[in-house]
């Protein structure tokens, strides 16, 4: 998980957002409850430009577990604060509240999770390194200072899910082995920078940022 900076609004969402939030409410009041709303209310924010802002926001990551998404998995627009929760219907269409996720993370882990005390650490919004890092020894997540939020979002997003920590792990031996082969050759700054040029098109980005920033100190070491 990492931070990203927040692109402009979608026009579907300027021109709209504010009258479907109108009907949605209109409609959870008129109904009784939200599980007894049409879908056509609930669903508008599954727009062409939010998909393509979204991706674009997330360089085609997802915004938990930053896979690639679109190769061997959809995207899905994700609500950061669950539009299901009474508390929260009315950030439904909010540009600030949507977010671009795998369909694991969106239908497995995060779901309609949400921690009123420790809220999920919101990566257009939160300075994410601050909060996590990935330990690389063991290849998972920890919070920094035991932060309670970071402590939940571990948990309620599964970052630290087995499949996720062992790809991560073998990711870990395999860049640092070969970290360690070309430094021998006396390549090691060629190596870390064709890294750098290749992490954004790779799963993980941030784990290869931490990579980088921990290799680059080893070669600075006399
Ligand atoms: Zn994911």
């Amino acid at each position: 998980m990492r931070f990203v900076k927040r692109t402009e609004k979608p026009l579907s969402l300027t021109t709209y957002a504010e009258q479907w939030t109108e009907e949605l409410l209109s409609q959870i009041e008129k109904k009784g409850s939200y599980s007894k709303v049409d879908d056509e209310y609930k669903n508008k924010y599954r727009q062409e430009d939010v998909k393509d802002a979204l991706e674009k926001m997330y360089t085609c990551h997802c915004c938990y577990c930053e896979s690639i998404i679109g190769i061997n998995t959809y995207g899905r627009i994700e609500h950061l604060k669950p539009k299901s929760l009474a508390q929260f219907h009315k950030y439904t269409f909010d540009w600030d509240n949507l977010h671009w996720c795998c369909e694991i993370c969106n239908t497995s882990y995060k779901k309609a999770n949400w921690n009123f005390q420790y809220p999920i650490l919101d990566p257009s919004a939160d300075d994410i390194s601050a909060y996590l890092r990935i330990n690389l020894q063991t290849g998972e997540y920890e919070e920094i200072d035991g932060n309670p939020r970071a402590a939940t979002t571990i948990k309620d997003t599964g970052l630290n899910r087995e499949k996720l920590v062992k790809v991560r792990r073998r990711i870990i031996i395999h860049v640092v082995k070969d970290f360690k082969a070309y430094q021998k050759c006396g390549d090691a700054e060629a190596f870390l920078t064709g890294l750098r040029e290749l992490m954004e098109d790779m799963n993980f980005p941030s784990l290869y940022d931490e990579l980088i920033t921990y290799l680059s100190g080893i070669t600075r070491t006399p």
